[in-house]
C-alpha cells in the first residue's frame, strides 16, 4: 500500500537521488498482494479526548538527524543485557511507555504498511486524497513492505506531507517473551525486540537519510518491557486512540463514521491508526467521505512528530 504526497522532493542527502533511480527501477518489479494486515485491530477502543494544547511547530526539522549530532544508542549486547531479566507486567495496546494520544490540539493521522504476501500493496487513491486537502499523515512502514515498494517507499520519505514511521522488520507484536497477538506469534526475548525494531529502523535510514522518530509494533501490541526497549533505543512506541479501519477491514460507510468520531474535540490530541496497504478495502473511500467534513468542522491535522516536538 502505498502514499504519498506533494512538493519536497529536492530535499535529501547526497546520493539519494541516484539510489532512487536505482529503487525506482526496483519497484517495477515489486510484487503486490492482494490483501493486507488483517492482523491489525479490529475493535474500535474508546476515544479519550485531550484537550491542552502544545503550539505546533510549524515545518519542524522532521526526522533529520545528522549521524554526528544523533545520540548514541545501545547495542544489541547491551539492551539484552540491562533487559534481559525483566518481566513484563502488562500487555496490549496501551501499556506504560506506550503513546496513544497528545496533548497537541490537533488529529494525527497514521497510515500502516504492514507488507507481506497479503499486505504489500499501496493505496494510492488513499494517498490522493491526503494530498488534495494537504492533510499530513504519519506513515508507519513494515521491512517488508520496504523490500516490496523500495521506489515508493522512498517516494514517500521525500515528502513532506508526510512523516515516516518504524513499523518493524516482521511484523511482530513486540514481546520479550513469545506472546502473541491476532494469532501472530511475538518477538520471543530481548535480543528479539531489538532486532524488529532496528533492523528496520537501519533500512528506513538507508532509504531516506533520516532516522524515523516513532514507533508501532505489527498488531500494535506490546508488553512493558518491550515498550521500555523502544524507548532505550531512542524511538518512542505508539498506539492510537481511534480505530479508523479496523485493519483494513471495514466497508467505507464504517470508516467514514470512526473517523469521523474525532469532530468532538476538534480532533484535539487524536491519534488515528488506518492503513494504506489495501486499497481494494473502504479506508480510502471512507476518508474521502470523512475528511472534507472534518475540516469544515475546524479539525486540524498534523505529522505525529509536529505535535510531540523534540
Ligand atoms: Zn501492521
Amino acid at each position: 500500500m502505498g502514499e504519498f504526497q506533494p512538493g519536497g522532493h529536492s530535499a535529501g542527502p547526497s546520493g539519494l537521488l541516484r539510489r532512487r533511480s536505482l529503487l525506482a527501477a526496483a519497484a517495477g518489479l515489486a510484487m503486490t498482494g492482494l490483501a493486507a494486515c488483517a492482523q491489525e485491530p479490529a475493535a474500535a477502543p474508546v476515544p479519550s479526548p485531550s484537550a491542552p494544547s502544545t503550539p505546533v511547530v510549524k515545518d519542524p526539522p522532521h526526522n533529520a538527524v545528522a549521524p554526528e549530532t544523533r545520540p548514541a544508542r545501545p547495542s544489541k549486547s547491551q539492551v539484552v543485557a540491562e533487559f534481559s531479566a525483566r518481566k513484563p507486567v502488562e500487555w496490549g495496546l496501551d501499556v506504560k511507555g506506550v503513546i496513544s494520544k497528545t496533548d497537541s490540539p490537533h488529529a494525527v493521522l497514521t497510515f500502516d504498511a504492514c507488507g507481506g504476501p497479503q499486505g504489500s500493496e499501496c493505496d494510492q487513491r488513499l494517498l490522493q486524497t491526503l494530498r488534495k486537502l494537504n492533510v499530513p499523515a504519519t506513515l508507519f512502514v513494515n521491512g517488508r513492505w520496504i523490500s516490496a515498494n523500495p521506489g515508493l517507499a522512498a517516494e514517500l520519505a521525500a515528502d513532506p506531507l508526510f512523516e515516516l514511521g518504524n513499523h518493524g522488520f516482521r511484523h511482530q507484536p513486540l514481546s520479550v517473551n513469545g506472546r502473541a497477538a491476532y494469532g501472530i506469534p511475538g518477538t520471543a526475548n530481548a535480543g528479539e525486540v531489538y532486532d524488529e525494531i532496528m533492523a528496520n529502523q537501519d533500512a528506513l535510514e538507508r532509504l531516506s537519510g533520516k532516522a524515523p522518530r516513532f514507533f508501532r509494533s505489527g498488531t500494535a501490541y506490546y508488553d512493558d518491557v518491550a515498550a521500555a526497549i523502544t524507548n532505550a533505543v531512542g524511538l518512542v512506541p505508539v498506539s492510537f486512540t481511534v480505530n479508523g479501519d479496523g485493519g483494513a477491514t471495514f466497508p467505507a460507510a464504517t470508516v467514514a463514521a470512526e473517523v469521523g468520531k474525532i469532530a468532538a474535540g476538534r480532533g484535539a490530541g487524536q491519534i488515528v491508526i488506518s492503513h494504506f496497504n489495501r486499497p481494494a478495502g473502504g479506508t480510502a473511500d471512507g476518508f474521502a467521505r470523512a475528511l472534507p467534513g472534518l475540516l469544515d468542522r475546524g479539525v486540524t491535522f498534523a505529522r505525529l512528530g509536529d505535535t510531540l516536538p523534540l
